[in-house]
């Protein structure tokens, strides 16, 4: 099945405890579509300004990735800069400049209202529903969000957590949108808002999925080379839902191993800055962390 994906194709500036890069490519539907592409075709919605430069995106347009719904309007890119702490768990976020994404009124090309998998990464949820509403019949909803707007958007984002199948949030988020602290609690809560299934992401310590009646967790691949964790959670996203698209089949077997999947372009994603280790990485290095994630979690 393919993929559509509505987000942000941004200008990052980010800063660890090991470097620092200016608006290096990112965005949420670039960290996706670099992880969805190994298994899927992937179709991005986005808008981009006047400086954009298209070459970063090369890489993607050579691993099959379709941009006829990326538009280029007078403006700047959107740019996000952010800086994390030696606890790499920790960032804080130095700007988020909207920019093209403010007037953004996105029109979906035709061929692309019959794509069945849609995921609505982080962006403004007036524009995941705007994108959503011109699916003609979408089999899957998948989204994703973050306190920028949790906090500024709410009304809208409980919209469109109306309208979708799984939501993919950080247990901060988790928090945050639900108001309780304990997590399980939150969990529930949010389960009332209209998804059937939540997967949490917890970094370091693993993800898992909800729902009323199942439970599933795993651990995060056990990583010595940490870089920059921008991206991750798209990249778990991409991971998720490209593979849950290549089966073409949401059941309990295939959404356990879309969440390895998830966890292990996530821990590709991190290993260098901005895209560059998605950029190397081909479909047996996924397929060798697989491995390894099944021996690590194997009990008898
Ligand atoms: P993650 O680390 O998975 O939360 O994703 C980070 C990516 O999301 C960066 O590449 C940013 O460009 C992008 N991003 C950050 N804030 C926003 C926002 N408010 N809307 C859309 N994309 C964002």
């Amino acid at each position: 099945m393919s993929v559509l994906v509505v987000g942000s194709v941004a200008l990052d500036t980010v800063e660890t405890p090991f470097g620092k890069v200016d608006d290096a490519l990112g965005g949420s539907a670039t960290y996706f579509s670099a992880a969805a592409c190994h298994f899927t075709d992937v179709n991005v919605v986005a808008v981009v300004g006047e400086d954009f430069p298209f070459s970063k995106i090369d890489f993607l347009k050579d691993r099959g990735v379709n941009f006829d719904g990326l538009i280029q309007k007078p403006g700047k890119t959107f740019r996000w800069g952010g800086k994390y702490h030696l606890d790499l768990n920790q960032r804080d976020t130095l700007f988020t400049h909207l920019n093209v994404f403010e007037q953004f009124d996105p029109v979906l090309p035709e061929h692309y209202r019959e794509i069945p998998y849609i995921f609505l990464a982080n962006i403004h949820p007036q524009l995941q529903l705007k994108v959503l509403e011109q699916i003609k019949k979408p089999q899957l909803v998948v989204m994703d969000t973050m306190n920028f707007w949790i906090e500024g958007t709410p009304e809208s984002l409980k919209q469109v957590l109306k309208k979708i199948n799984i939501l993919i949030i950080n247990d901060s988020e988790v928090r945050l949108l639900s108001g309780e602290t304990n997590l399980f609690l939150g969990i529930k809560k949010l389960l009332q808002l209209g998804p059937q299934m939540l997967v949490i992401k917890k970094g370091e310590h693993g993800a898992f999925l909800f729902n009323n009646h199942a439970y599933f967790w795993t651990p995060a691949y056990p990583l010595e080379q940490l870089f920059d964790p921008t991206g991750a959670g798209d990249s778990f996203a991409g991971g998720f839902v490209g593979y849950l698209a290549k089966t073409g089949y949401v059941c309990d077997k295939n959404l356990r191993k879309g969440v390895v999947y998830g966890s292990i372009l996530g821990s590709f994603c991190v290993e260098k800055f901005s895209l560059d280790r998605l950029r190397e990485i081909e479909l047996e290095d996924i397929e060798q962390r697989y491995q390894q994630f099944v021996r690590m979690t194997k009990i008898e």
